[in-house]
């Protein structure tokens, strides 16, 4: 009842402000738009958690799963649900391989343009697929982009999600430098609790993502870092919703 009453509140002064104009709305929430999410995790042990968004893709899936299995590491998978629709059989190697599936919508949209009842569309569709897909219902809940605000946060808490967003982008710094140089000056922003983002779909070619990836998995390993699902990784933390530095 008392989070019935919040949602609908929640939800109405969102709507007030989409009849003055989604930008508005985005704006007037910057600051509350990623109060709930959880960017990195505070933990006294070396491990991060490798994140990939977009997919399964086939053009690039097979190899991230190839890489993750030689370097026995794990990662979780944000994964659309259009494109695991379009391919439940990697969906269902990822599960194999004992790597953690997450929801990242349906279709892919910019959420906070989205009226309510679409948000909520877009998560609900996104995890159905994902479980006729073949993997367990999701627990975690990136929105697209990151772009979000409070109708997505509160919509995103009634679906018992936690959210999560990332501290390291591995196409930051990859795609405009030299993959190695790129790899280097990431790992030496890695810190322990770090959830790094990377992709294995979307539009853009992936193949520098791809052929950074062993170079980030040995870096890591180098440093003494263990590569764990972002489960495991808030397992072990102390204080999670840390904000990027
Ligand atoms: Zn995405």
């Amino acid at each position: 009842m008392v989070l019935a009453c919040f949602l609908s509140a929640a939800i109405g002064a969102s709507v007030a402000l989409v009849v003055g104009g989604s930008v508005e709305r985005a704006q007037r929430h910057a600051r509350v738009r990623r109060a709930n999410g959880v960017f990195r995790v505070q933990t006294g042990r070396r491990m991060v958690a490798l994140t990939f968004d977009d997919g399964p893709d086939p053009r690039w899936t097979p190899e991230v799963l190839d890489l993750l299995h030689t370097y026995h590491d794990h990662a979780t998978f944000f994964l659309v649900g259009r494109n695991a629709e379009a391919h439940p059989d990697l969906v269902k190697a990822e599960v194999q391989a004992r790597d953690e599936i997450a929801n990242h919508t349906f279709d892919h949209p910019d959420l906070e343009l989205l009226s309510p009842p679409a948000v909520m569309r877009e998560i609900e569709s996104g995890a159905a697929a994902i479980q006729r897909a073949g993997a367990p219902r999701p627990k975690l809940f990136r929105p697209p982009k990151g772009f979000t605000d409070e109708v997505v946060g509160v919509l995103a808490n009634a679906h018992r999600y936690r959210t999560i967003f990332w501290d390291l982008t591995v196409e930051h710094f990859v795609d405009h430098a030299g993959v190695v140089e790129g790899i280097q000056e990431l790992l030496e922003k890695v810190r322990p609790g770090s959830i790094i983002l990377a992709h294995d779909g979307g539009i853009p070619n992936r193949s520098r993502t791809v052929h950074a990836l062993p170079l980030l998995l040995r870096g890591l390993r180098a440093r003494g870092y263990r590569v764990v699902s972002v489960s495991q990784l808030l397992a072990n933390a102390r204080r999670a919703n840390v904000a990027p530095r």
